[in-house]
């Protein structure tokens, strides 16, 4: 049999799993726990929709912008840098990376308002608690359980905000939610690394797609520092490259500020184990001068990006699909395909997962088969 061998790993990361999978199995070989949960991760069937769903860009308006799939697998890149160097445990963090978009609706942020707005009257629906349901719940590729049976300290990183009513619903990984209490510091990091990924790339795509300028963009603070040092650097550089050595040294800027940052931290309320990480404050952060740069960029992108009117009139069409597909299905759930056939009193919810589920042109031909006149 295959030895893993030990990691070197800090006495206050995530070493082994001390609460284990939910369904109790044998010991993988060969690999770590949380190296099967990124497998399992990898290899399941919501992962894989991940291609097509929208991170700002609808998957259809271009081909190099972020998708929810590239967005994931940027937060594991730099969220493995971080947890290497601060000598914590790299494979849950990839888990928990990859995993953490898993419950995302189509069309972004638009589809989770139109989503939750449709559950309103039925415990309505976030992404982030949906994320959860997928691999407790909803992917089915194991003949022994439901979902993925993942780890103990995956699931709680993938859980990253939850309301108190819903905590108390979720039994152990939900109860640190009420006990304030945090989760490893690699749930910690994972969550900060998704900032960083989706402040940067929505800066290169912003520019991509023309929605945003240059000139605009330099009036954020940490994207003219960079930019200006790029430019003295190189003055005849074209200005796509140019945009791309100023996002790498966004980027880098942000991972050596949390990791020094948070090194501080460590130092600072010296945590011996996990156990002292999860009583202590959130010890992964960024300094204070760089959380303000950071505020300062999510601000702009908020104004000039999300709500831009193009982006807005692509928001408003996928409410409008999500809503109409949602209001069919539980009006006549004959309509749904066999596989979705109500087997339980909660239709709505039933509902919920499957339009959860599609990607984007899926739902996009969904709908047209539901509503469309014109035969296709
Ligand atoms: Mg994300």
């Amino acid at each position: 049999m295959l030895v893993v061998p030990e990691l070197q790993l800090a006495p206050y990361a995530v070493s082994v799993s001390a609460r284990g999978r939910k369904i109790p199995e044998p010991a993988p070989s060969g690999r770590s726990e949380f190296q099967r949960d990124r497998d399992r991760i990898i290899h399941s069937s919501a992962f894989r929709r991940l291609e097509y769903k929208t991170q700002v860009f609808v998957n259809h308006e271009g081909d190099l912008f972020r998708t929810r799939l590239t967005h994931s697998i940027e937060v594991a890149q730099i969220g493995r840098s971080i947890a290497r160097r601060l000598g914590l445990n790299e494979d849950l963090v990839e888990a928990v990376s990859l995993a953490h978009d898993l419950g995302h609706t189509p069309f972004g942020h638009a589809g989770q308002e139109a989503l939750n707005a449709c559950m309103k009257d039925n415990g309505g629906f976030e992404h982030n608690l949906q994320s959860l349901r997928v691999v407790d719940v909803l992917e089915e590729r194991y003949a022994a359980f439901d979902g993925l049976n993942l780890c103990f300290e995956t699931r709680e990183g993938i859980l990253k905000h939850c309301s108190p009513e819903h905590a108390a619903q979720l039994g152990e990984v939900g109860a640190r939610f009420l006990n304030n209490r945090r989760p490893s510091l690699e749930a910690q990091i994972a969550n900060l690394a998704d900032e960083i990924a989706y402040n940067n790339h929505d800066v290169d795509d912003g520019l991509r797609s023309g929605l945003v300028t240059l000139d605009q963009i330099s009036s954020v603070r940490l994207f003219a520092l960079h930019l200006d040092e790029v430019r003295a650097a190189y003055p005849d550089l074209a200005e796509r490259r140019m945009v791309h050595e100023t996002v790498r040294r966004m980027i880098n800027t942000l991972v050596t500020d949390l990791i020094f940052q948070t090194e501080q931290n460590i130092q600072l309320h010296q945590p011996r184990s996990v156990e002292d990480v999860r009583s202590a404050p959130p010890l992964v952060a960024f300094s204070n001068e760089m959380r303000e740069l950071n505020r300062e960029l999510k601000a702009f992108l908020r104004t000039h990006l999300y709500r831009h009117y193009r982006v807005m009139r692509m928001s408003a069409k996928s409410q409008r699909i999500i809503s109409d597909l949602f209001k069919a299905f539980v009006d006549d759930s004959r309509l749904l395909p066999p596989q979705f056939m109500p087997q339980e009193a909660n239709v709505s919810r039933l509902v919920a997962d499957y339009i959860a589920g599609m990607t984007d042109r899926y739902a996009i031909r969904e709908y047209r088969r539901l509503f469309a006149v014109e035969e296709e």
